[in-house]
């Protein structure tokens, strides 16, 4: 389709058809006169992984943008899933604001044909003492989360992608080699569009240059956006697992000193793992037998030798004291899963790290997903703060469109960022602290995440609040 378009040339001045729409309003404002075999779009997304593809089926959606060229660029291949029993080692869990965007640009439904799991009760200990808080709806039926694995995700938004032609273009194989941005480069008035070269040598012009390429983001560094950015000097290590079947949808993390070990149900018999330790022990994990793995995965949930007597004993003593003041106020606790197989090939491992930009936005120029921010994945949370960018920067750009103004104007962009900064930076500052917090057995930290644990476990509207803040976008 985007091929097709980039040599439909018009035989008198050899511009494409898009191109002679675009002329106009270019003419009146007399940025530029003659294009030769330059190509002209209103908004380019650079990176369509999860975040850039949602961004490119929201910008799709709207009405009010039909009329817009908008190009999606992906350096990689266009891959097409074939779902088999084995099931991919990178998931998601979905928060309640995703699957309403997913919803909004139809794109739920495909999730749903494919496969995904409700979680519906989530049980987070740790191994120094016996503290636990768990998390679920008031209507115990109703869920708190989905998961679901990447290349469904992936594969359900190019699906929709597909159906967006003429709406949207996407390129793949189609890398962004260079990007000059208005007020960045020297040589370029400061009003003047944002200029990309292409991997295959063509040119194109933009309005909104829209960075979705990820953690090592080139538009990001285009724009000379400070950065901060350090390595947690941890490594996730990922895995499909199979346990004994139940009613699979409790999702389960439990603290140890070296990191988080999560475990989220993808259908009544699988699980995905995301175990959070050092370098050293992930190396060591990747290096034991499938059935040695097992046997780990096991122990990290059941041992108890990392018991902390004082904080243990202060713990019960408040149980206690809780039970006494209200009854039936904290929840039960419930064993997790045996783990019984590993499928085989699904063992991997991921550096963790944080990385945030200073600023998502300059004038023609926006970031989106982990373009400007990553998080440590303790807590689930770093794709879905870049799908609540997406759902933001769609409603600020559809605004632009219908004020009749530049796409790339900064007022409207930075009414995206002050937003969506506000909602990020503290999601950052909480992983962070909690990461911190659960990384050390020094009693006196033991003694007090125990009793804050069990207090918020104890304190319902407490509880129902923190699921309100994770649900939002
Ligand atoms: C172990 C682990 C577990 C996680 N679990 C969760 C979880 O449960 N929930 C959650 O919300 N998040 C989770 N995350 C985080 C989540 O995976 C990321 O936030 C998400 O993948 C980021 O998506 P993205 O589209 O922004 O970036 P990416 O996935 O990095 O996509 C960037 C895309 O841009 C393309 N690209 C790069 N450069 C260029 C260029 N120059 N030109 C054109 N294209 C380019 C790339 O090919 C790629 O397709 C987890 C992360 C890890 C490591």
């Amino acid at each position: 389709m985007a091929t097709k378009l980039f040599t439909q040339k018009c035989c008198h001045c050899l511009a494409t058809a898009k191109q002679l729409r675009l002329f106009r309003p270019m003419v009146s404002r007399h940025y530029q006169t003659n294009y030769g075999d330059e190509q002209t779009a209103d908004i380019v997304i650079s990176g369509g992984g999860m975040v850039g593809a949602s961004m490119a089926c929201a910008l799709g959606h709207e009405s009010i943008l039909q009329n817009k060229r908008i190009v999606l660029l992906e350096a990689a291949p266009k891959k097409t899933l074939i779902l088999s029993e084995s099931y991919g080692n990178r998931t998601c869990t979905l928060s309640p604001a995703t699957v309403q965007l997913f919803e909004k640009c139809d794109v739920w439904s495909e999730v749903e044909d494919m496969r995904c799991q409700k979680v519906l009760r989530m049980q987070v200990w740790e191994s120094c003492s016996n503290s636990l808080i768990t998390f679920n709806q008031e209507n115990m039926a109703d869920e708190l989360a989905y998961v679901a694995e990447n290349d469904v995700i992936q594969e359900a938004l190019t699906r929709r992608l597909d159906t967006l032609q003429g709406r949207v273009e996407v390129m793949y194989k189609t890398r962004v080699d260079d990007i000059k941005i208005p007020g960045v480069s020297k040589d370029m008035d400061s009003n003047a569009w944002v200029k990309l070269v292409l991997n295959n040598g063509q040119t194109l012009k933009t309005k909104l240059l829209i960075g979705s390429d990820g953690m090592n983001s080139s538009v990001r560094k285009a724009a000379q956006f400070h950065t901060v950015n350090f390595s947690y000097n941890q490594k996730a290590v990922v895995a499909v697992l199979n346990i004994l079947g139940t009613d699979n949808n409790v999702a389960w993390q439990r603290f140890l000193p070296t990191g988080p070990i999560a475990m989220l149900p993808l259908s009544d018999t699988v699980m995905s793992l995301i175990w959070t330790t050092s370098p050293d022990h992930a190396e060591h994990l990747s290096s034991l037998s499938d059935e040695s793995f097992i046997d780990a995965v096991n122990d990290a949930y059941w041992h108890d030798r990392d018991i902390n007597e004082v904080a243990n004993k202060v713990s019960s003593t408040f149980q206690s004291l809780v039970q006494t003041l209200s009854p039936g106020g904290t929840s039960c606790r419930q064993l997790p899963p045996t783990v019984t197989g590993v499928q085989k090939g699904s063992r991997a491992s991921f550096p963790l790290g944080l990385t945030h930009s200073s600023n998502y936005v300059r004038h023609r120029v926006a970031l989106v997903g982990d373009a400007a921010h990553r998080l440590h994945p303790l807590a689930g949370q770093g794709v879905n703060l870049g799908f609540g960018d997406v759902s933001k920067l769609s409603e600020v750009i559809s605004r632009a469109a219908s004020d009749g103004s530049d796409l790339g104007t900064l007022s409207y962009l930075k009414e995206y960022e002050t937003d969506r900064q506000r909602k990020v930076l503290p999601v950052i500052g909480t992983i962070d602290g909690l990461h911190r917090l659960y990384n050390t057995d020094f009693t006196p930290i033991v003694l007090l995440r125990t009793l804050g644990l069990q207090a918020v476990n104890a304190l319902t509207p407490l509880k129902d609040k923190i699921i309100e803040q994770a649900s939002k976008k």
